[in-house]
């Protein structure tokens, strides 16, 4: 792809025995080379993607031009216990209205007396309403494992599981009971920055949902893994067809055609994820070469209310059928967007590996324990070709398209000097003179270029900065974050089919620096689905259909989904008062 063809070296991709195949295809695809343990180094890589954990040491010794695929500590949200533990600190530091999304849980066997006494309770004050339970092992995935009972004295387990209560009334379609997969990345802990996939799977048991029978997990259980063995996974299913998986493009289309109020539902389960994330948030030390693909695997019930069902690390990703195909291969490509790597990362490795071998071409001075640039944070280059892969239009993606944020190290997006011609959408950054006054004191200057790019053919005395690997050098800003050059450093809003969910204004922007104020937060959150509830009122919507309830077009523009082309939040409702 890009780096390939216009004759820059090929970035390097590592995966490890478990990881998805589907990654290796979609890096192939856009031209990157795989990783040969025999004949490269370490530092020859530039992604190392994992299906489990890397080890510390991983984290430790990661360059400036590498990055994994996971945050350390992940487990904290990821293991069904851990989650557990999780909602019900925050159900009693912010209450359960907010966490109201999670269905109670219990761990056993540690737990065992509550959940006898809730039972007991709700058995005596329910009157004969039956309520179910499902129990699942903390550390299973694809339904292993798990089972429903009605009755407490069906409760047999042997390992560590949670006992949560079952939301019995899901949404059906035809019968068919079924759960939405969100795929949710996680760009950086500190500061939040959480992306949505707009594209996702809706996973359809493949018997028709009864309370009859509760032992039919072809009823109950919607896990792919469960449902292809099923009897009737091949036959055309009333409405749901063969198979087991819709797009979430055909689900939303479904939705548009009963007249449900789509905006509200997204909306809500951007906040599940937000709220289950923040709770991750003070274990998971900053790294900011990594991003994290997770899985949240959400429920919506008779009301359209949305449930949290569990947060998946490393979410399956083999393509089973075409549903699968047509969602994960965009997703993977969007993930490395989201990765921004440029093609500075490529020179760098190669000038690390030039200079191990001893040329004098590069000579990046690595030392030991010097902080990482906050190289995710800056926007991607979008080098997938969609002209609309990086679709947000405010001046602020002008900005942070070059330059990382405040506190990172100053990132230039294209290599050359400023006195060459820039190169399609690679602008030059607003501050190139700060960031060059840093990367010549840092000594670092590639002396041959061999580009093959048009502009750079017949210079072959050009010049190629690099950014400087000490990112103490770089001065933090003094003035405040909003009379800084526009918005720098804030996240795109969009990122081919990743929508930013958080941080979703200024606010939220400014509580998620350094060590995140959980609880500002909160606050913001609840404020927005106040004012989007209200908003949602039969006026305000005659209002947006004819065009007159236009918000202020915030620099975050926090998007909730809609077609191709999201509907802005700003625009679902009034944000005036929200977004200063
Ligand atoms: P696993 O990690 O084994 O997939 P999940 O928690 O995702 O475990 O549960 C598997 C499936 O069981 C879900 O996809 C869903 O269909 C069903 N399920 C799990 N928990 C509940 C619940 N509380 N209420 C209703 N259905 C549930």
């Amino acid at each position: 792809m890009a780096e390939r063809e216009c004759g820059f070296a090929p970035l390097v991709f590592r995966l490890h025995g478990g990881a998805p195949q589907v990654v290796r295809e979609v890096l192939l695809e856009r031209g990157w080379d795989e990783y040969d343990e025999e004949e490269q180094e370490e530092g020859d890589w530039n992604l190392y993607w994992r299906a489990s954990g890397f080890r510390k040491s991983d984290y430790e010794n990661i360059l400036p031009w590498q990055r994994l695929n996971h945050h350390p500590k992940m487990s904290q949200i990821t293991r069904k216990d851990c989650l557990a533990r999780h909602m019900r600190r925050m159900k009693i530091a912010f209450g359960t209205a907010l966490y109201d999304f999670s269905p109670a849980a219990f761990i056993l066997p540690n737990e065992y007396t509550k959940f006898l006494g809730v039972y007991t309770r709700n058995r005596m004050t329910d009157r004969g309403k039956s309520r179910y339970w499902i129990c699942k092992p903390v550390d299973l995935s694809r339904g292993r494992g798990i089972f429903l009972f009605e009755d407490i004295k069906d409760l047999v387990y042997d390992s560590s599981v949670i006992v949560q209560r079952y939301i019995s009334n899901p949404l059906l379609i035809s019968g068919y009971k079924f759960d939405l997969r969100i795929y949710v990345c996680v760009k950086s802990f500190s500061p939040l920055v959480i992306y949505m996939h707009q594209e996702g799977l809706v996973r359809f048991a493949t018997e028709k949902y009864t309370l009859a029978s509760l032992e039919s997990l072809y009823s109950h259980l919607t896990n792919t893994s469960i449902n292809k063995f099923g009897m009737c996974y091949a036959t055309d299913k009333e409405r749901v067809g063969r198979g087991c998986k819709w797009t979430m493009s055909r689900f939303r289309s479904f939705l548009h055609k009963q007249d449900i109020n789509e905006l509200l539902l997204w909306h809500r389960i951007s906040n599940i994820v937000t709220l289950t994330l923040l709770t991750a948030v003070p274990c998971v030390p900053s790294n900011p070469n990594c991003l994290e693909l997770l899985g949240f695997d959400i429920l919506i019930d008779a009301s359209y209310k949305p449930w949290l069902l569990e947060v998946n690390y490393s979410p399956a990703l083999p393509l089973d059928c075409p549903a699968d195909v047509s969602v994960k291969k965009g997703l993977i490509s969007d993930i490395i967007d989201l990765m921004n790597y440029r093609m500075v990362d490529s020179f760098r490795q190669k000038g690390y590996c030039r200079q191990r071998s001893g040329s004098r071409y590069l000579r990046p001075k690595i030392s030991q324990g010097v902080l990482l640039p906050k190289t995710l944070h800056a926007t991607p280059l979008g080098n997938k070709n969609r002209n609309q892969s990086i679709s947000n239009s405010s001046s602020s993606q002008d900005t942070s398209v070059n330059v990382c944020a405040s506190n990172d190290i100053g990132y230039v997006t294209w290599p050359i000097h400023s006195n060459s011609k820039s190169i399609g959408h690679e602008k030059a950054p607003q501050k190139f003179e700060d960031i060059n006054d840093e990367v010549e004191s840092d000594g670092l200057k590639l002396t041959t270029f061999n580009s093959t790019r048009q502009s750079h053919r017949n210079a072959p005395s050009t010049v190629c900065k690099l950014p400087s690997l000490h990112v103490h050098k770089l001065k933090s800003p003094a003035v405040p974050w909003n009379s800084m050059t526009q918005d720098r450093g804030i996240p795109p809003c969009r990122v081919g089919d990743f929508i930013l969910t958080f941080p979703f204004n200024e606010a939220t922007w400014k509580a998620s620096q350094d060590q995140a104020d959980v609880k500002a937060i909160v606050n913001e959150v609840h404020k927005l689905t106040n004012r989007l509830a209200s908003s949602f009122s039969e006026k305000e919507r005659k209002k947006m259909e004819s065009g007159q309830s236009i918000g202020v077009r915030d620099k975050f523009e926090p998007l909730l989904w809609g077609p191709k082309d999201p509907p802005l939040l700003s625009k679902c409702c009034s944000l005036n008062s929200e977004v200063k």
